[in-house]
């Protein structure tokens, strides 16, 4: 930075160009910050340019979802700020690190698999397209919108009605709350489930105007996912919010298998499953078979656990094939779907809530921190780190969130889990090489998981005395 004092060798005229052309760069700095945080708002709505959004080459296309996790947590701070404003109940914190842990576990499998779900995609564009549509068409970037949204909606619906892709969807329904945070809540295979349904795209549409798309598909589906909104008016009509959302979340018998839209709800209207909400009934969160847990590890795979038993104790092979293939619902000798008069109807009941002391609060909201500044890392560095490295960096990763998870839920030995994490951890920043990481926050994290791997071993050997209780 200049200053505007007199340099015998220069002159005034000299220095103050300079200066005028450095305060012109740092306003120019200041006015592309603000732009790019206006158009990353812009994302999170579908609100983009289309001649800045359109790709030529699907590797150019930016990975927009991993952007917007700035986004991600500025609309969560704001969401808790209008609730505690409203005097509502603000995000539980076991509840909002369980939804936003399965979110980095879906995004560390996305980081290991380096967007390999598109390769189908792109094999069925180059052989066996049937039309050429210019990439740069503008009419092309509009249909594209279009169908990933109309395909959106039968993937979503098959998620509900088909058991084996329900046992993973039903990660997204597994939160008894409805919130910013539960929209980060999805399965880690959810990529892979429904990539069949989209692959007509693929005979017309240009690969890298259906990631593109399909990326901003997804973004518009988190701001829906709130109670702060409670109605959009004549938008209603026409774009999926978060008052159909709410009832696509409800266990309550109207909600169940409704409301199935990605950005439009016309699908809904047009195929005969949208659903008004009805302000006068209470809308009750979570699956109707609630199994309540803060492990994303459990909640991720018991249900695909219950499938393999149920296709187990069927007696014949038609059945069999029905326990996997059809509705979640269905019963031997009954429709697809299942009857409605055997479907239960969630009245009300009462959230699974462990309270734990606060301290332990604090001590694991604070190693969440670490977790997820840890998946940041990894996201900026994957692709110069070998397949192993970033393997072992994910498992990392899962394990902590899972530790985290059992320590919320507090079961038992979960603190010998947490110890052993913590000295693998020491010994991992002992032993191994990370040379583009200074000494300094070496050592600190050194310490840091080596303090707390003291704590859990007292503990452990219960030298501390910690009250917890559980409610149910
Ligand atoms: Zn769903
Ligand atoms: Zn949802």
């Amino acid at each position: 930075m200049n200053d505007l004092t007199w340099h015998p060798n220069g002159n005034w005229s000299e220095e103050f160009t300079t200066v005028v052309k450095d305060l012109e760069l740092q306003a120019a700095t200041s006015e592309d910050l603000l732009w790019s945080f206006v158009k990353g708002c812009g994302r999170m709505f579908y609100m983009v340019d289309p001649n800045d959004t359109t790709f030529e080459s699907h590797e150019e296309v930016p990975k927009y979802f991993r952007q917007a996790w700035p986004y991600f947590v500025l609309f969560m701070v704001l969401e808790n700020l209008i609730l505690w404003i409203e005097r509502e109940p603000v995000h539980r914190l076991n509840d909002s690190i369980t939804s936003i842990g399965h979110g980095i576990i879906q995004e560390s499998g996305r980081l290991l698999f380096r967007g390999a779900e598109s390769c189908v995609y792109v094999y069925v564009y180059e052989n066996f397209r049937m039309v050429e549509i210019s990439w740069r068409e503008p009419s092309a970037w509009y249909l594209a919108a279009l169908g990933v949204d109309f395909c959106y909606y039968w993937v979503h619906r098959a998620c509900h009605e088909v058991q084996i892709l329900w046992a993973q969807h039903q990660v997204h329904h597994s939160s008894e709350e409805f919130n910013l945070a539960v929209g980060l809540r999805q399965s880690v295979v959810q990529g892979w489930c429904g990539f069949i349904f989209y692959l007509p795209l693929a005979f017309v549409l240009p690969p890298a105007l259906f990631i593109t798309h399909q990326q901003f598909n997804l973004l518009y589906q988190f701001w829906i996912h709130t109670k702060t909104v409670k109605t959009l008016g004549p938008l209603e009509f026409l774009f999926n919010t978060p008052k159909h959302h709410r009832v696509h979340h409800g266990s309550n018998l109207y909600c169940l298998d409704t409301n199935y839209g990605g950005v439009l709800i016309i699908w809904d209207r047009l195929f005969g499953t949208f659903a008004e909400e009805r302000e006068k009934e209470e809308i009750i969160y979570g699956l109707v078979y609630n199994q309540p847990s803060f492990n994303p590890i459990h909640l991720q795979t018991f249900y695909t656990a219950y499938v393999v038993e149920r296709f187990r104790s069927m007696d014949c092979w038609s059945h069999r094939l029905a326990a996997i293939f059809y509705g979640p619902s269905w019963q031997p000798g009954k429709p697809r779907l299942g009857l409605e008069e055997d479907k239960i109807n969630v009245v009300a009941r009462e959230k699974y809530e462990v309270k734990l002391p606060l301290w332990c609060n604090i001590y694991l909201l604070v190693h969440f921190c670490v977790v997820v500044y840890g998946f940041q890392e990894l996201a900026s560095r994957h692709v110069n780190m070998s397949p192993f490295a970033v393997l072992c960096f994910v498992l990392y990763i899962i394990g902590s969130l899972t530790t985290i998870g059992m320590l919320f839920d507090n079961k038992p030995h979960a603190c010998v889990f947490e110890l052993l994490r913590c000295m693998v951890l020491v010994t991992a920043v002992q032993r191994l090489d990370f040379p583009d990481i200074q000494q300094s926050t070496l050592l600190a994290a050194e310490c840091f998981f080596l303090a707390s791997g003291l704590f859990w071993f007292l503990q452990c050997v219960n030298v501390l005395q910690i009250t917890k209780t559980k409610q149910h």
